[in-house]
């Protein structure tokens, strides 16, 4: 069986806790409120709480909120939800820009170390300094050699309105002759004139990243600092910062990031998707979102596992969309019980039979989550594509003269005539009778009784032709594929259903506890012979939607 707590006690992340074997743990997850986190953001929410509780320590939910151009109200609740959901508790919720006076007064300390300046170079001259495109000798330029005290003005005058975005920024003095750019005198303020969400119209000057995120870190005593390797060169500036200020030192160390072919992550792309009506918003089960892969019903474990399976190291891990979907399926066939459902139903009337109880239980595999009764009705529905007009050898199911088990129902039936409607070409009956000397069919098949509930059935596949729908010709828009999502209108659940939804979530499956709150995606079983589903939010008291988790096979197509 999986241990999802394997990712921390081998390779990478167990050599950072060696690194430094401290008590106890502190981390933290660290997310820009300016999007919605997607199943990348899982790894890095697993990867740092993980860490800390499996070393029996603490992780705050930090939103770094020092970009008032790009954040939003809405995104912060979205992403503590999500936290939530996974099954984590942030020790505390707190904002980079709480810290906006204490970063403030650090910038005066580090102008008056004389490790900071106000400059005014543009960006053509920044380049140049930086050597250029010909990678040629780096300078610093005249305003690294101002005194402390003219800093000290031009920085409060900065504070203060007197300049224009672009027209005077604060630089780091660090160490140009450093081969990492991260050394290169970066940014530490800027002016912008947008109201902070939080801070309103208070400051004209917002901290960068570099000069943030290091200090933030201290400030919140964090031990370990995990963040994804396109920050191993900020390493180093990370570093230089909070020693040249004195301050207590965290330790930062990078793992690889997580990615998915098959889909789009980047929310420039499901923003266009979602407001060209592709999708039905940023949780339509197509998309990885993780409100998405709620709303889908994918379990929070299964995310927990499928990421502890991959395992962390330094290396970027680029999964396949069936891959994950492996991942669950596997998590669901141990943890739900089964109904039976029919998506496209016609009527079997048997002559002869008389109505009876049957049992059927939830799971074969678990008898602990026991069983229910369905009404054996003489006239039964069964999927249309488990009735053949024409029968031949190599097929097992119902057909005229032939012979087909019904799920948990003592004889077998066998079909003896059908009828069609001339319009369509569809049959919409077939008559049966059991046939008593089969002891055993070659195949059983799912049915519901008469009068059972009507349901709306949404099978998801995915959203894109290509496993590189970025590298579509003409966009990913020209790689959509037009059979993302399959709806069966009428399709009909036996009424087992009514408890699958009373005791859901289904904790007693697999030992395991459910994370997260009871929403309706909590609602989980497998149809029998068709694949895994969910309840979706957009159910009524009138009709039910179930969406499809994941097939019960790899390639089950639709
Ligand atoms: P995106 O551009 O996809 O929104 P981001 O890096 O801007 O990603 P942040 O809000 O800054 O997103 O992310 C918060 C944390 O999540 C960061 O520590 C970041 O490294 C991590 N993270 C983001 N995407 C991934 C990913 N695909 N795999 C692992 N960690 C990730
Ligand atoms: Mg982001
Ligand atoms: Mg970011």
């Amino acid at each position: 069986t999986l241990d999802p707590e394997a990712m921390f006690k081998v390779g990478f992340l167990d050599d950072v806790h060696k690194e430094r074997p401290v008590k106890p743990v502190v981390t933290r997850f660290p997310p820009e409120p300016n999007g919605f986190l997607h199943i990348g953001h899982a790894k890095a929410i697993t990867v740092n709480f993980g860490f800390a509780k499996y070393h029996g320590g603490i992780t705050y939910l930090r939103y770094d909120d020092t970009n008032p151009e790009a954040e939003e109200e809405k995104y912060f609740v979205a992403i503590e939800q999500m936290v939530r959901w996974l099954g984590f508790s942030p020790y505390k919720i707190t904002y980079s820009s709480d810290n906006f006076d204490k970063l403030y007064e650090l910038a005066e300390k580090l102008i008056g170390l004389e490790k900071a300046y106000v400059c005014h170079c543009n960006d053509e001259e920044i380049k140049k300094q930086r050597g250029g495109e010909s990678h040629g000798p780096r300078f610093r330029c005249a305003h690294a050699e101002q005194s402390v005290d003219t800093n000290l003005a031009e920085f409060r005058g900065m504070r203060d309105g007197k300049y224009k975005p672009r027209e005077a920024f604060l630089r780091m003095k660090q160490d140009i002759e450093d081969g990492n750019p991260q050394m290169w005198d970066l940014a530490a303020y800027r002016v912008l004139e947008k109201p902070h969400h939080r801070t309103h119209s208070k400051w004209r000057i917002y901290p960068t990243y570099d000069f943030t995120h290091c200090l933030c870190d201290s400030f919140e005593n964090i031990t370990h600092s995990l963040c994804t390797t396109e920050f191993v060169q900020s390493r180093v500036s990370y570093e230089w910062l909070n020693k040249t200020l004195g301050v207590y030192e965290p330790m930062q160390r990078e793992y690889g990031r997580l990615s998915i072919t098959g889909t789009v992550l980047s929310k420039r792309k499901i923003m266009k998707l979602v407001n060209d009506k592709h999708v039905r918003g940023w949780d339509d089960p197509r998309l990885y979102t993780l409100s998405a892969i709620k709303r889908r019903g994918v379990p929070p474990g299964a995310i927990l596992e499928f990421i502890s399976e991959l395992g962390v190291t330094t290396a970027p891990s680029v999964i396949q969309l069936a891959r994950f979907d492996q991942s669950i399926r596997r998590y669901l066939e141990r943890t739900v019980p089964r109904l039976m459902l029919v998506l496209d139903p016609i009527p079997v009337v048997i002559d002869g039979a008389e109505e009876l109880e049957v049992d059927v239980p939830f799971s074969p595999k678990v008898p602990a989550m026991g069983s229910h009764e369905v009404r054996f009705t003489t006239t039964v529905y069964i999927d249309r594509s488990d009735f053949r007009e024409v029968d031949s050898k190599e097929y097992f199911r119902l057909a005229p003269n032939k012979t087909v088990g019904l799920l948990q129902v003592p004889h077998p039936i066998k079909a003896v005539s059908f009828s069609k409607d001339e319009a369509t070409g569809k049959v919409t009956e077939v008559r049966a009778v059991f046939d008593k000397e089969t002891k055993k069919p070659k195949t059983y098949i799912q049915w519901v009784p008469s009068g059972s509930r009507e349901v709306q059935v949404r099978i998801h596949n995915s959203l894109f032709k290509s496993e590189k729908p970025d590298d579509a010709e003409g966009g990913f828009l020209r790689d959509l594929s037009p059979e993302s999502e399959i709806i069966y209108p009428r399709a009909m659940i036996e009424s087992g259903f009514d408890e699958v939804k009373a005791r859901a979530p289904w904790p007693e499956a697999a030992g395991e506890s459910e994370l997260g709150k009871g929403g309706v995606e909590s609602i989980r079983f497998q149809a029998m012979r068709v694949a895994y589903f969910t309840v979706d939010p957009d159910s009524t008291d009138e009709k039910v939607v179930l969406n499809r988790i994941v097939s019960l096979k790899e390639d089950a197509g639709k």
